[in-house]
């Protein structure tokens, strides 16, 4: 099958709080037992995304679910007076320790069921496993069978609206804390000996930058001799040596080099 063809069919997307709920009512009992779950088209996914899991009073046997037109209309009667203004469209049902398939009652029960727009049927079993079919009725009968199944996790994706959303709105920060010295003041810091170094445009020695150590840096503080002293260019105190080699901190906020 031709790609965009493989990618324009409908597909089912349980998201994990749905499949949870579905597969915990099929483990909960040895019977056959079965329910609704409201499901809505997502035109720019393609996908049958179920929500809200409904499980009716129902008289089950062990290899059938009945819903009595009584029931069903009482269930349907309670989602209205919850202000439901659409019937859930996924049935769902389980086939206890048996394999899943649609029986010839099940798909009796899909015509059951016929509205203006779709029913998605689901089966399950205890062992987990799924079949589902989406039968479309207006405006011509189709059915799609298998529907594929995909099972939302816990795994993030990032769509393109997200990826709009924060381009549109998080500017990016130029002088700020980095990972690295490179990512607040560009490529022209250079390490040597573990000390990151800039020539100092002001011509006087050269800007270093502490460890990020506090242990280190008290060491560089004894060994080098520095002291603190006023930078009128800077307009801060900064610890300098002899030689007037600059030593930034690099723990505290820094003003651009482009003012040296
Ligand atoms: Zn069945």
């Amino acid at each position: 099958m031709k790609d965009h063809i493989k990618d324009s069919i409908p597909k089912l997307l349980l998201p994990l709080e749905t499949y949870q709920k579905i597969m915990s009512y099929a483990l909960a009992t040895e019977n056959e037992i079965g329910g609704f779950a409201d499901v809505v088209w997502d035109k720019e996914t393609r996908k049958l995304i179920a929500g809200d899991v409904y499980l009716p009073n129902q008289e089950v046997t062990y290899g059938t679910v009945e819903f009595s037109e009584e029931e069903f209309s009482r269930f349907m009667g309670t989602l209205i007076k919850k202000g439901h203004t659409q019937l859930p469209q996924l049935w769902w049902h389980s086939h206890g320790d048996m394999s899943t398939f649609f029986s010839g009652t099940d798909q009796d029960t899909i015509e059951w069921l016929e509205n203006s727009s779709f029913i998605v049927a689901l089966c399950v079993n205890r062992k987990q496993k799924m079949h589902a079919s989406l039968t479309i009725f207006n405006p011509i009968r189709l059915q799609i069978e298998p529907l594929e199944i995909e099972v939302g996790s816990l795994k993030v994706e990032v769509t393109k609206t997200v990826k709009d959303e924060v381009n549109k709105k998080i500017t990016e920060k130029k002088w700020g804390y980095g990972k690295n010295y490179n990512d607040w003041w560009g490529d022209e810091w250079r390490k040597d000996n573990g000390v990151y170094r800039l020539p100092n445009p002001a011509g006087k020695g050269q800007i270093n930058m502490f460890p990020r150590s506090t242990k280190k840096k008290h060491k560089l503080i004894r060994r080098k001799g520095l002291y603190l002293a006023w930078d009128n260019k800077r307009d801060d105190y900064v610890y300098k040596d002899k030689h007037d080699n600059i030593w930034l901190d690099p723990d505290l906020r820094r003003k651009e080099f482009s003012d040296l």
